[in-house]
């Protein structure tokens, strides 16, 4: 059977640990791989490379740090498919879903190409007489990022590309359910020169987190996952002096006013509710119809639904993968089947889906419920499957109160012809990241990342100039050249006054 093991110092190191993770092909249901789970020993070797790494890579210039973010950018565009094909025998989706992924993970690449613009610092002339004052933005030295399931690759390229060109030397502890295209990425980052122990790859479960919080020489955390467990990443990091970013769940929702065009809002609820198969941090899970449009578009939502085909993420006529688990099949499941009892009405039914020739797979079909309630388990949840839960609202003012409610605030998005009715929505709701006739607003990478309120612990949003500021702290530097001709300051022990 195929062998995950680490990645530390710029070559593979075999898990030590004597403990394993079962890796499986979502599609068959068959463990294909075993992946290292690191003791705190094996973290800690991890870290003290990139310490060491750090000694140089903090001080070596913009120019080889680009040049090699250059190569690396190109051999990453090289190999979209190899990455693709890593995430899809692990997690599942079909494979022109993971090469977006890698794209737009790609994306970030690409930002930190050009981190020279960003990490230009601030000057400020003759503030005081012969007075300069320079701002400048340092390396934090090693950081960690640690990562989910559902973007294998571009969730860690949210983060280490960016850490790395401002710096930082990075140690990478990637979900072990899908661990495979995270040592590829590292690999390749090799290839492109990148010198040892700048990025490390270390698997494994919360005993690699916790002996990341606890480490005293990682000096920030990236986390995205879960909202229980960012909270906690927040919480034991920030208690252990670190700064950190923890970016949690999401219950996603779209409102569409009477005046949308009904066609477009459905393509788009199906795409952002099912593709993935639901397990998406900006997949949309409830759509909020306003008025007498609701019967209509669940109609259409239902059309459409019902034509998406399931199967294996390699089939190329495949829509819609399977779920990441049998287990997290089951509980998606759980929630479809106890929907009418909270007072649902189950349009599609999608529990109980088989694929003829995978039947241990971990399948699922569409499921699309109506007339969901805000205190039912299937609104209050993050399901994170292939559910799409549809509520009514009255009006606009309505379906805004009832979007604000929600703990969670990563992203929303509003279906209307109204330009009024949109500015209005972007100014008033509760998220992080808004779509206009856009439903997954995930946004470029020059652009940053993050939700509000439970999707979100932390000050700083995840890449684009939030990025760069989490990576960097701050410095000011005060300078006085004083001049043959000046006469002799003296002692004054008065506060220091600018003239
Ligand atoms: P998860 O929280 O279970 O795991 C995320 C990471 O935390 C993994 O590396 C895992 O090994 C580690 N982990 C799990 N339990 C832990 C514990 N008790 N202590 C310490 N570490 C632990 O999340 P997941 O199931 O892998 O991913 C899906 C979740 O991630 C969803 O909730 C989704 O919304 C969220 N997500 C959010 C974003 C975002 O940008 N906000 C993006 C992608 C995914």
């Amino acid at each position: 059977m195929k062998t995950v093991n680490h990645w530390i110092g710029g070559k593979t190191v075999e898990g030590a640990s004597g403990n394993w993770g079962p890796v499986t092909d979502p599609a068959t249901g068959a463990v294909t791989t075993q992946v290292a789970l690191a003791s705190v020993e094996e973290v800690d070797t991890a870290v003290a490379a990139a310490q060491a790494a750090y000694e140089t890579w903090g001080t070596s210039s913009l120019a080889q740090r680009t040049s090699i973010l250059f190569r690396y950018r190109a051999l990453l565009d090289a190999h979209r498919d190899d990455i693709a094909a890593l995430i899809t025998a692990e997690h599942g989706k079909v494979h022109s879903d993971a090469l977006g992924e890698v794209a737009r993970g790609l994306e970030i690449v690409e930002l930190a190409c050009g981190i020279t613009t960003q990490l230009k610092g601030e000057l400020s002339t003759q503030v005081s007489s012969r007075v300069d004052v320079s701002s400048i933005r340092q390396s934090l030295g090693v950081v960690a990022g640690i990562t989910p399931f559902n973007f294998p690759a571009m969730v860690p390229m949210w983060m280490f590309p960016l850490a790395i060109a401002c710096g930082n030397t990075f140690v990478l502890k990637p979900s072990e359910k899908d661990p495979s295209a995270a040592n590829l990425l590292a690999e390749l980052a090799s290839e492109a020169g990148l010198p040892d122990g700048v990025l490390n790859v270390v698997h494994g479960d919360k005993v690699a987190v916790d002996a990341l919080l606890a480490h005293p020489d990682v000096t920030a955390i990236s986390f995205v996952g879960s909202t229980p467990i960012a909270r906690y990443i927040h919480t034991t990091a920030s208690a252990n002096h670190k700064r950190v970013q923890a970016l949690g769940g999401a219950k996603n929702h779209m409102l569409v006013l009477p005046d949308a065009d009904l066609d477009a809002a459905a393509d788009a609820a199906v795409s952002a509710a099912y593709g993935s198969a639901g397990e998406r941090c900006m997949a949309i899970s409830a759509v909020v119809a306003v008025s007498s449009i609701a019967d209509e578009l669940v109609q259409k939502i239902r059309e459409r639904a019902e034509k998406i085909k399931i199967g294996p993420g390699n089939d190329p006529e495949s829509e819609m993968g399977p779920l990441i688990t049998a287990a997290h099949r089951d509980k998606v499941a759980s929630y479809v089947t106890g929907a009418a009892a909270q007072g649902a009405e189950v349009v599609l039914d999608g529990t109980g889906h088989t694929v003829d020739g995978f039947e241990d797979g971990h399948w699922i079909g569409l499921s699309l419920l109506d007339r969901v309630s805000t205190d039912s388990d299937a609104y209050r949840d993050e399901i994170f499957g292939p559910v799409l839960c549809v509520l009514r609202a009255e009006t606009y003012e309505e379906g805004v109160a009832l979007i604000n409610a929600s703990p969670f605030g990563n992203g929303t998005a509003i279906f209307t012809r109204d330009g009024g009715a949109a500015r209005r929505f972007q100014l008033e709701i509760q998220a992080g990241m808004v779509g206009v006739n856009v439903p997954i607003p995930v946004p470029v990478g020059y652009h940053s990342f993050g939700g509000w309120k439970d999707s979100l612990f932390g000050d700083h949003h995840i890449y684009g100039n939030d990025g760069v500021h989490f990576y960097t702290r701050g410095k000011v530097v005060t300078t006085r050249w004083p001049d043959p001709s000046d006469a002799p300051t003296g002692v004054d022990l008065g506060f220091p006054r600018n003239h």
